[in-house]
Formats: C-alpha cells, sequence, structure tokens
C-alpha cells in the first residue's frame, strides 16, 4: 500500500509515513487532509469527496461502513516544528556521505561490504554519533575490534566529519521511497529517512 507525505502547520514536509497511521491522525483530528489544490479536509469532509470520486490514483480503503480515498498528503494541526535542517543520523546518510569508502583502509566497497564501527569503542564510552562514527570494511572492522584506532595499529584515512547539511536533498533524493508526483510541490524540506539513535 502507499505511503503518505506529511506536512506541518506550515505546510512543510516533514516526513512519510503510513496511510494507516495517517488515517488514524485525520480520524483523531490531528492531521487534515491535503489536495491538490491545497485545500484541507477532516475526516468527515474528505469521507463524503471520497464517495464523490470515482478514481483516486492512490485507491480506497473500504470498510464495512464506508469507502475513503487514501489520502496521498497530509497536514498536522498541532506540530508546528519546522524540519531539522540536520543531515539525519542513518546509516544510508553516513554511507552517503564516506561514498562508500572504508575510512581506514580507503578503498570503496558496495552496501553489504560495509559496516559502521565506532572510532573510540562503545566500551570506551564512545559515542554514537557523526563525530565518532565511520564506514569500514568488514576486514579493517574485525581487525580493529573493540580497540581504538591506535591499540589496533590503524589509522583512519577518512576521519569522522559531520555533513553539511545541503548534502541532505542530494541524499533524500536517492531514497528509497518513492517520491510520488503529488507530493512535488511539498517535498522540498522532507526528510524521510528514519533516524538512528543517537546516545
Ligand atoms: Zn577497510
Amino acid at each position: 500500500m502507499s505511503d503518505v507525505l506529511v506536512l506541518n502547520r506550515s505546510f512543510y514536509a516533514v516526513q512519510v509515513t503510513s496511510w494507516q497511521r495517517a488515517l488514524t491522525l485525520v480520524y483523531l483530528n490531528h492531521a487534515s487532509v491535503v489536495d491538490q489544490e491545497y485545500r484541507t479536509y477532516s475526516f468527515e469532509d474528505w469521507r463524503e469527496l471520497s464517495a464523490m470520486i470515482h478514481e483516486n490514483p492512490a485507491g480506497y480503503v473500504t470498510t464495512p461502513q464506508f469507502k475513503i480515498a487514501m489520502p496521498e498528503v497530509i497536514a498536522l494541526k498541532l506540530y508546528d516544528r519546522l524540519p531539522a535542517t540536520d543531515v539525519k543520523f542513518t546509516r544510508r546518510n553516513l554511507y552517503e556521505h564516506y561514498h562508500y569508502h572504508c575510512c581506514y583502509c580507503g578503498r570503496k566497497f558496495t552496501t553489504t561490504e560495509l559496516n559502521l564501527d565506532h572510532v573510540t569503542p562503545r566500551s570506551r564510552g564512545g559515542r554514537t554519533s557523526w563525530d565518532n562514527i565511520v564506514t569500514s570494511c568488514i576486514p579493517c572492522n574485525l581487525k580493529k575490534a573493540d580497540k581504538t584506532p591506535a591499540e589496533a595499529g590503524m589509522k583512519l584515512l577518512i576521519a569522522p566529519t559531520k555533513p553539511h547539511w545541503r548534502s541532505n536533498l542530494a541524499m533524500m533524493m536517492r531514497s528509497p521511497v518513492k517520491v510520488r508526483t503529488s507530493w512535488q510541490r511539498f517535498v522540498d524540506n522532507a526528510y524521510w529517512n528514519s533516524e538512528l539513535e543517537k546516545e
């Protein structure tokens, strides 16, 4: 089934969610359905409109009581925070940031040949953050194990850095989420990769 683009109150795209969650938010009156003309609808309005739409590109949800058109975009009513301009701390973004290179040997690998490595091991208080996580190939990862680079006799060829937020757009566009044409006008600020948990 389809994903739904979520806007905040200022109509900034803030995330992508499942249609189930989207409809729940609308049903609970926490969000409105947004159409292509930027009109907003409550659950009841949308349900009534659904009965009149003969072709909805995203399809319909049918319950014993009614048939409702799948929304493609919703706008939150309560949430008003602007999206963070930071690049999300995700595995994908880390791989992208280091261009699929192992930061220890400097060679390029495929996704399946790479791992994430805590430069200062977690057991020594190393944090899970941009400044302590690098991409590493499996052999380098095994060699380093639970040691600091110095202890393992290894040197980082690529130092850990935090990406500039501008690269976010490029990363977003490589996201596996399929960008619906109906989202185009809203997506400039969308960040739909889920964030890794920071410590
Ligand atoms: Zn390596």
